[in-house]
């Protein structure tokens, strides 16, 4: 039902309303014109009406007239009067007397009925007969003389208009309230249910609700509208699944995106939680991704990705779930998992699917991979902290010689520890707490200072920390690159204050992954060298071998640059890595350091140094051995004539006095050092 508000406002009632109004108008127009046409039309009922009083009461009055029979005249008088339209009566005799004569008495009229009596031509209102009698030589005999009523006629004209007005007015108040009631069923219900029915659409999910038109709406506007509605509805459940579709699916792979494998792994727990089952979190990450998509473009990295991502899906059952997380992280989730055992089969499965080698845009391709391992309910309840743990354990694996790891509490405590070893450091740059010492680099026949080496100390109360033990916390949170700038802008500073007093005298700076990898790192470097006006052939840079062999064709170009602004580049811990040959003739560098691990190292190490240093001569490379700690060491070093030594053997790093205290009184003015170049 309505309410009287609604229905007030209803389209219904407006429609009714002006049904109404415009009928009733209608009806006063129509009431005015059949006024009017009885206005003209009494004109002629006047005459009618005339005619027939003269000819009934022609007779009487004649022979009234003749005989001069007043009671007889006053008795056709009475008779004529009775007449509703008459209001006047004379009866004259034929010389003028008059016979009878009466008047009805004046009736109150409306000044409606006034105004139209008024408008009558009152000409047309008396009658003015003649009387005779036939038989008779002169046959007037008298004069009757009577007047219709004006007042009457218009009395008359106004009640019947009245009426047909009040008629018309009833009428469509009856038609209005048909058109009402009719309106409000086939109209404003069916609004309103369609409004109803808008309202409970689910905008979630469009298509739940369906409207049926009745059988008579199939038809008309109402059914039309509520089909395309329908229709409507289809249209944005599809653009809504399509929509969902794309938000849970990663679009590379087509595997659940983060969003979705996230909330997965939350379905999963509390199917777990009900079972009493376990369920293994695995974060997975490509080793050196990056390195892949630099070297061998974005698209091949997209290819391995996907080529990744159906491996990966091929070691699944029906319990566990894997997404992408993001660049070339994976998340997957073992449900159904009853003993930890079970995990560990899984990771076997997939650390044996990594064995083979991907075949990528007709390449052949070993890539590994590290993964985390977090345990529902041990490591965690809820998906961000079972994601948190895993990532851990994965950050751990990659520094590892394993293929995955699980989480321990341990390495909360490790990361935390690091954390604020981070935060220390970033302070101690800012206090300047950093210092360099200088170790010596000695030439290996005359035993003389050839140069040196700048090594990073944070100074901490007494203690000088060895670089050993922050720079790789340094390197993983990306500090490095600020630090490395101000070593190199220390070193240089030193350099320049040797060049002053005259010393000239080599000074080798370490260089990160992550410093050379800065877009502007050669032209700082170059403005550091400029600003403290040192020659450029006083700095070397020494970079480690697996940094160079990451990206060769970048390290190539970076490198060539740095040796055009004159500087030396030598390769660092050269040996631990796995450069080729090939590699080798490649790389535009002047010197390789031979690692402290062989130096110190067994007989097989000493095959190996043999190796690399006839390796060196043929390349026409300089060599310096590292960690010279013996005599023995520096006489066979000597003997297989490797150029310069370094090492605890002849001095630690020390601090800048030490150094020039003890070793600059015997450095060279000219440089030497590195004389051998390539050719
Ligand atoms: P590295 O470049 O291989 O430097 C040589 C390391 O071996 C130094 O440790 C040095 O003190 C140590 N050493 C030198 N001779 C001997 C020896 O005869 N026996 C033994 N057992 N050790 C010797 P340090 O200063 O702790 O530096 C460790 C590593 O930290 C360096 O290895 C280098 O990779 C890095 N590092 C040091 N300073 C910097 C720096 O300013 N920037 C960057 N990026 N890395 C640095
Ligand atoms: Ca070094
Ligand atoms: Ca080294």
């Amino acid at each position: 039902m309505l309410s009287t508000s609604s229905l007030k406002s209803s389209i219904s009632y407006t429609l009714a309303r002006m049904v109404l109004v415009s009928s009733c108008l209608f009806g006063v127009v129509v009431s005015l014109i059949f006024l009017i046409f009885n206005f003209y039309k009494m004109e002629n009922t006047f005459r009618d009406i005339q005619t027939e009083i003269v000819d009934i009461s022609r007779g009487s009055a004649s022979y009234a007239a003749w005989t001069l029979d007043r009671q007889f005249a006053d008795q056709v008088a009475g008779s004529v009067m009775s007449h509703p339209y008459v209001d006047y009566f004379e009866l004259k005799d034929e010389v003028g007397n008059v016979l009878a004569r009466r008047q009805s008495s004046t009736v109150n009229s409306s000044y409606l009925s006034g105004w139209v009596a008024h408008q009558f031509d009152h000409s047309k209102l008396l009658v003015n007969e003649t009387l005779s009698m036939p038989f008779e030589d002169d046959p007037r005999v008298g004069v009757l003389i009577v007047r219709l009523s004006a007042n009457t006629a218009a009395q008359e004209i106004i009640s019947s208009s009245l009426s047909i007005m009040l008629f018309g007015i009833l009428q469509s108040f009856v038609i209005a309230c048909i058109f009402l009631w009719i309106s409000i069923k086939k109209i404003t219900r069916p609004i309103r249910m369609y409004a109803n029915f808008i309202d409970h659409v689910d905008p979630n999910n469009p298509a739940s609700v369906r409207l049926g038109p009745k059988p008579y709406q199939r038809n008309n506007e109402i059914g039309r509208v509520i089909h395309k509605t329908n229709a409507l509805l289809d249209e944005l459940s599809k653009a809504q699944q399509k929509l969902k579709h794309f938000a849970c699916t990663d679009t590379l792979t087509l595997l659940p995106n983060r969003n979705a494998i996230v909330s997965a792994l939350d379905d999963e727990i509390i199917n777990a939680e009900s079972n009493l089952h376990l369920v293994g979190v695995l974060f997975l990450d490509l080793d050196r991704f990056k390195n892949i998509n630099d070297s061998l473009g974005h698209d091949f990295g997209d290819k391995l990705l996907i080529e990744v991502a159906e491996r990966l899906s091929g070691c699944l059952d029906r319990h566990s779930y894997i997404g992408r997380l993001g660049g070339d992280e994976f998340l997957i989730v073992l449900g159904g998992i009853r003993q930890k055992s079970e995990i560990n089969a899984k990771l076997q499965l997939i650390e044996n699917t990594f064995k083979k080698e991907f075949y990528v845009s007709g390449r052949l391709l070993n890539t590994g991979c590290s993964i985390g391992v977090s345990v529902f309910p041990q490591d965690g309840h809820d998906s961000s902290v079972l994601m948190r743990c895993a990532d851990l354990a994965m950050y751990e694996t990659k520094s590892s010689p394993f293929f995955w790891r699980f989480y321990s509490t341990e390495m909360t405590d490790m990361i935390d520890a690091k954390m604020k070893t981070e935060s220390a450091l970033h302070a101690a740059l800012a206090n300047n707490n950093f210092i360099l010492y200088y170790q010596p680099k000695m030439t290996a026949l005359t035993d003389k200072v050839i140069g040196c080496e700048a090594l990073i100390r944070w100074k901490k109360g007494p203690d000088a920390i060895s670089a050993a033990d922050f720079i790789d916390i340094a390197e993983e949170s990306g500090m490095i690159v600020e630090l490395g700038y101000w070593v190199i802008e220390e070193a240089c500073q030193q350099l320049s204050k040797w060049q002053i007093a005259n010393v000239a005298i080599p000074i080798s700076i370490n260089v990160s992954a992550k410093q050379l990898q800065e877009v502007n790192f050669v032209q700082r470097s170059a403005d550091i060298f400029e600003k403290y006006h040192i020659k450029p052939c006083l700095i070397e840079y020494e970079i480690t071998e697996t940094v160079m062999m990451d990206n060769l064709d970048g390290m190539i170009l970076v490198l060539t640059q740095l040796r055009d602004l004159g500087i030396k580049i030598s390769i660092d811990d050269f040996g631990t890595g796995y450069s080729s040959l090939a590699y080798l003739t490649r790389l535009p560098v002047d010197a390789l350091k031979l690692d402290r691990e062989f130096v110190s190292g067994a007989q097989q190490s000493k095959t190996v140094i043999k190796m690399i240093l006839s390796m060196a001569q043929s390349l026409n490379l300089v060599t310096v051995a590292e960690g010279v700690e013996t005599q023995e060491q520096q006489e066979w070093l000597i003997d297989h004539r490797c150029d310069y030594l370094q090492g605890y053997f002849f001095s630690k790093p020390v601090c800048v006095e030490e150094f020039e205290k003890r070793f600059l009184k015997a450095a060279p003015n000219n440089i030497t050092y590195l004389h051998r170049m390539k050719n």
